[in-house]
């Protein structure tokens, strides 16, 4: 928790000091709900749940005076919610942890840079480590050295990489074989890596469905998910891009990145609010241990603690 605290440092000092002084001062006034506003918009919240941030602040406490520790636990209550796509407020969304003794298919999908070869080592390493016997698939085969940089990740957390070294091998071709491989081998996590150009933003939606109806035809009996990685940095503009590739490749869900980097924490709020989609696991570091299964619990400890 110590390290995911540091990473959201950038967000807690810019966002959740302010907002916490201010809310733990008491009764609301205009001025502070402005305060507050400025500062959650600031942070890439959104419009839209920025609102809905504030309506509830103002419900309970225009009129009430709550002593600072009880309306700093309001105001968590209301993050928790409002990260738990599908939460009612009684319990969170439970992790997503693949099924052990059968195939799970994790396709990572994302533009360019977001960090997604990173996360699927991150991921793998992970995975390893929980005991989940595990494959990559390197299906980027656009980028000459997108191979390459996942057999090396590969290598660091001791996973094997199937992959056509050919350029432009055809990326549902090496996913065919990865599926072959992972079933004769008894492969629990299968991880995808795929291409990310939004250049060719026609290609690449045609791409990622071929490899979607590849996946769901060999493999039927398998748990799939098909994950985001999207860079935190980008905030509001980075929700953009993912819109386009919720459309077409079936999202189920979102990997944050590169939230160490950013005062633009609050995104994490804006996906699930504004794209409809629970946040999967978060990255906020380069190294390999520095991926964490999501929870909005830990999240929000981290940031208001
Ligand atoms: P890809 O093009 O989407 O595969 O992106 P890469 O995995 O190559 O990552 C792009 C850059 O972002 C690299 O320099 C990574 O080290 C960096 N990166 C990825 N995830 C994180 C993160 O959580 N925090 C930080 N600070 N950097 C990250």
């Amino acid at each position: 928790l110590n390290r995911l605290r540091q990473g959201l440092d950038k967000t807690r000092l810019s966002l959740v000091n302010q907002l916490k002084a201010i809310v733990g001062q008491g009764p609301l006034s205009a001025d502070s709900v402005d305060d507050i506003e400025a500062l959650l918009l600031q942070a890439d919240v959104g419009v839209k749940a920025t609102d809905l941030i504030i309506a509830k602040l103002q419900e309970k406490l225009r009129k009430e005076v709550l002593p600072p520790e009880e309306a700093i636990a309001y105001l968590k209550q209301i993050l928790r919610e409002m990260l738990d796509v599908n939460n009612k407020g009684e319990s969170p969304l439970p992790m997503l942890i693949p099924e052990k003794s059968q195939l799970n298919i994790w396709l990572i999908t994302g533009v360019n840079g977001a960090g997604k070869t990173t996360t699927i080592g991150k991921l793998s390493h992970l995975s390893v480590k929980s005991g989940y016997k595990t494959l990559i698939a390197a299906a980027d085969t656009f980028r000459a050295a997108a191979v390459e940089q996942v057999k090396s990740w590969g290598q660091r957390s001791n996973v094997d990489v199937i992959c056509n070294p050919a350029q432009n091998a055809d990326p549902a071709a090496v996913v065919f074989d990865a599926i072959s491989a992972a079933q004769a081998r008894g492969t629990e996590l299968l991880l995808v890596d795929t291409a990310g150009r939004l250049q060719n933003k026609k290609n690449l939606m045609e791409e990622l469905s071929k490899i979607r109806r590849i996946v769901d035809k060999k493999s039927a009996e398998a748990k799939i998910e098909s994950l985001l990685v999207l860079d935190s940095t980008l905030g509001q503009n980075g929700l953009k891009q993912a819109e386009v590739f919720a459309q077409s490749a079936g999202i189920t869900g979102v990997i944050l990145t590169k939230l160490d980097g950013t005062a633009k924490g609050g995104v994490a709020i804006a996906v699930v609010q504004q794209l409809g989609l629970p946040i999967r696991f978060i990255g906020a570091g380069e190294g390999i241990e520095d991926l964490r299964p999501f929870s909005s619990y830990e999240f929000v400890e981290a940031l208001l603690s």
